[in-house]
């Protein structure tokens, strides 16, 4: 792989940049591998670089039906966090974090990865009450997180209408200091490229179409690009769960697909160096390295695998942005995508071996699994090289809905929309 440093930038700059390597090789398919992984979202790509730097497997395909970051990995709002209240989530997203930390310098790619907060708003003193149980909860399991007062709050985020006359008065909020934001490409890209150097085939517009069997078990994938065969198949589809699956013969699954829109504001000068979330709805909101606002509300509420979203999601989202953040009603929206997501009945992932053997599968990520990527990949390719979960990802197996150990974070009960 180019080491990229400042000496490599200031020799490619003096022979005109036309020396950069490609940053992964396009290869043709080979009729089979060691393990398949379906899927180059971030969660696909991580799983291979893992199972390559962690577990010495380097005879790996990722096979994505698009182009790398074509999926959620590049529609999302990078959110990265590690602040829950069950100690199983807690555990897995602060392994995630401690990863996020040495990312950059451990792909030799800078994912921009940015610890500048994420604060979540209290409105109501039994929210602030809440958000006290959470902080204890986290500091418990050693994740930073600091609860703040009104005046706190004011002076960390100017913007806000602290006004006494305010529709949803701010009384305070959970800080997580080292939680923040990153590049999202960035991430997919820099996976990628260290997968790729690792000897990963990564093969782009290569979709999957069917699954190969031989007396009950996955030993390949039919694909566009022909029949590929693996004794290990991962499917990390995240939205697409559902339809990939049923190609398995899997009609079943706690899984339901919603989309998730996301929102651009015109560039404006720094004005919000935290990420900010509204206690009193559902909104979260950061401000890019270019100045654009991003933001982005509840998902859908009817099911759909579209990747685009509808006008009442966007009025809902526009009436809590200009009731926290009035300021932001006078800016013009730039752009608005949406990204399918893979609702799981609890709201928490599925990394697990099955549901058939040879099978594994990546899913139920919700609206939060950019920040679970290093982790899911790192939890992934262990379950995949040694056919048994980490004791991280241990109660994230899919069999926990049939013993009824499900991990609702949010006590919504078995309800995919509500999460
Ligand atoms: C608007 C929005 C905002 C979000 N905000 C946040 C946030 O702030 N923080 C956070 O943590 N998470 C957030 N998320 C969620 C996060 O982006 C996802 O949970 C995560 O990216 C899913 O994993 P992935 O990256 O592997 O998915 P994807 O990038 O979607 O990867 C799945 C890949 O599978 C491919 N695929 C599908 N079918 C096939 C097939 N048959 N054959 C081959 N390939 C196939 C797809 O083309 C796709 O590239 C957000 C998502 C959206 C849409």
């Amino acid at each position: 792989m180019q080491k990229y440093s400042a000496l490599s930038l200031l020799r490619n700059a003096l022979s005109g940049h036309r020396d950069w390597q490609p940053a992964w090789r396009k290869p043709d398919p080979k009729p089979a591998y060691d393990a398949i992984i379906v899927g180059g979202g971030g969660h696909g790509l991580s799983t291979a670089y893992y199972l390559a730097k962690e577990h010495g497997l380097t005879n790996i395909a990722v096979l994505e039906k698009g182009w790398l970051g074509s999926g959620n990995i590049g529609r999302n709002t990078t959110i990265v966090r590690s602040n829950y209240m069950l100690p199983d989530n807690n555990r897995f997203y602060e392994w995630s974090m401690k990863l996020w930390e040495g990312l950059s310098l451990d792909l030799n790619y800078n994912v921009m990865f940015s610890q500048r907060g994420v604060l979540n708003l209290a409105h109501t003193p039994s929210q602030l009450d809440d958000y006290a149980r959470r902080g204890n909860s986290m500091r418990l399991e050693g994740i930073d997180a600091e609860l703040l007062g009104r005046e706190e709050v004011a002076r960390m985020v100017p913007g806000l209408d602290m006004s006494p006359s305010a529709r949803f008065p701010v009384l305070g909020g959970l800080l997580q200091p080292r939680a923040g934001t990153a590049r999202h490409d960035a991430v997919a890209w820099g996976y990628a490229r260290a997968a790729d150097a690792r000897g990963v085939d990564i093969i782009e517009n290569c979709e999957v179409t069917g699954f190969l069997r031989e007396g009950g078990r996955i030993v390949g994938v039919e694909t566009t690009r022909g029949e590929i065969r693996a004794p290990k198949v991962g499917v990390a589809v995240a939205g697409s769960t559902s339809q990939v699956l049923r190609l398995a013969g899997i009609e079943r699954l706690p899984i339901e697909s919603h989309v998730l829109q996301a929102f651009v504001s015109e560039p404006v000068k720094p004005i919000l160096d935290c990420v900010v979330t509204f206690g009193a709805g559902h909104l979260y909101i950061s401000q890019s390295d270019k100045g654009g606002l991003v933001f982005g509300g509840d998902i859908d509420k009817y099911n759909s695998y579209a990747q685009r979203g509808n006008l009442p999601v966007v009025e809902h989202v526009m009436s809590e942005v200009s009731v926290m953040l009035p300021f932001v009603s006078r800016l013009r929206l730039l752009r608005n995508w949406g990204g399918i997501m893979d609702m799981s009945m609890d709201g928490s992932p599925i990394i697990t071996t099955g549901p058939l053997p040879g099978l594994y599968l990546n899913a139920g990520w919700c609206y939060g699994g950019f920040k679970a990527t290093p982790a899911s990949g790192w939890c992934f390719a262990w379950t995949m090289a040694r056919d048994e979960p980490h004791p991280l990802n241990a109660p994230f197996t899919l069999d926990r809905f049939q013993r009824g150990y499900v991990l609702d974070e949010r006590g919504a009960g078995p309800y995919p929309k509500m999460h």
